[in-house]
């Protein structure tokens, strides 16, 4: 496909909408499906509302829960193999909590998502072009809760080290002093992934609660060196699964709960904000009003690309969520 071409022609952000299938409970439940997949053959998305009314959403592509993982990564390796060409990319799913996310970019040992096949595509393709270029490849995993970094790679015991976002000299952002795993092919990877996303778990009693208010991040960084010219290129893909997009019930909101819902909506919104300025090619790029955006800053923005999943759930009783998830998609768009 004539990917550069269509890039240029509809600038550098896209937006896949993923659903996923209703579950087992859903339909124990009695829970119907509210989202029509007839209309959503040329990228358009419908509702069934309760039968009457229809809303409908358009985006650059869209998945039933009949498209697997190896479906959804056809589309977003263009965008993927562009770092190994000097381009700084950011991929993100954004939704309501179990919605898919983690499912679309971390996966399951079995059905890998676009994290591992992400990896797995960036060694054959520089195995391929070895003649030409030498890539070097590393890894970072974060997570950002409360407005805090964290090393998921990190394994020394006591680590309180607080990590910042800093400026170099050349312009690019970092955390300095987080670790940068570097791998040398693709069987260490989903190894290095796995101890990630167990450290993830450490330290909070409920596993999935804590996943749900936390954004994670896996950074990857390519250096590219031309054999022929010496040249080098520095560039960095993330890959990012957010915290549930759902407002909390207001009964529930309090204390600790409270802070986390607040910054969990500041983080999303200043996501949104972010590339909407940027959709809109505003002057001002409000960066800075997040750490999750200013993490991400050298990947969005610029010559950069990004890619953002909505996941939605297929239930009538999500609606009210899916339609505000399509409508924070639409208005990146
Ligand atoms: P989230 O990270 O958004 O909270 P999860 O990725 O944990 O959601 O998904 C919730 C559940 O739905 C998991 O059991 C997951 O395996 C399942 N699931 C999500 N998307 C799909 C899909 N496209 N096909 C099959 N199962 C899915
Ligand atoms: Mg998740």
């Amino acid at each position: 496909k004539l990917f550069n071409e269509v890039q240029e022609a509809k600038g550098n952000i896209r937006v896949f909408c993923r659903c996923r299938p209703l579950s087992k409970e859903e339909i124990t439940a009695g829970c119907k499906a509210v989202v029509d997949f007839e209309a959503a053959k040329d990228g358009c998305l419908a509702f069934l509302t309760g039968g009457s009314t229809k809303k409908s959403f358009k985006f650059d592509r869209v998945y039933s829960p009949k498209d697997d993982q190896a479906d959804v990564f056809v589309d977003a390796s263009p965008m993927v193999i562009s770092v190994l060409d000097g381009y700084n990319v950011c991929i993100f799913a954004y939704g309501q909590t179990g919605t898919g996310k983690t499912f679309t970019m971390e996966g399951t040992e079995k059905n890998r998502g676009v994290n591992y096949r992400t990896l797995e595509q960036l060694f054959e393709i520089a195995n391929k072009r070895k003649e030409t270029f030498t890539y070097s490849i590393s890894v970072s995993v974060l997570e950002v809760y409360n407005e805090q970094i964290r090393d998921l790679l990190d394994t020394s015991p006591q680590s309180s080290k607080k990590l910042e976002i800093k400026q170099a000299p050349e312009g690019y952002h970092h955390v300095p002093g987080i670790v940068e795993a570097k791998v040398e092919s693709i069987k260490e990877v989903w190894r290095v992934l796995q101890a990630g996303s167990h450290a993830r778990a450490v330290g909070s009693n409920n596993v999935n609660e804590h996943s749900s208010r936390s954004h994670c991040l896996l950074c990857i960084m390519v250096k590219a060196k031309n054999v022929i010219n010496g040249e080098c290129t520095k560039s960095k893909l993330w890959l990012v699964d957010l915290a549930g997009s759902e407002r909390l019930a207001k009964t529930d909101v309090q204390g600790e709960r409270l802070k986390e819902a607040q910054n969990i909506n500041r983080s999303l919104s200043a996501l949104g904000d972010v590339i909407s300025a940027l959709a809109n090619k505003s002057g001002h790029i409000p960066y800075r009003n997040s750490k999750l955006t200013h993490l991400l800053q050298d990947s969005l923005g610029g010559d950069s690309k990004t890619l953002m999943f909505v996941q939605i759930s297929p239930s009538d009783q999500d609606l009210g969520e899916t339609m505000s998830s399509l409508n924070f998609a639409t208005r990146v768009r």
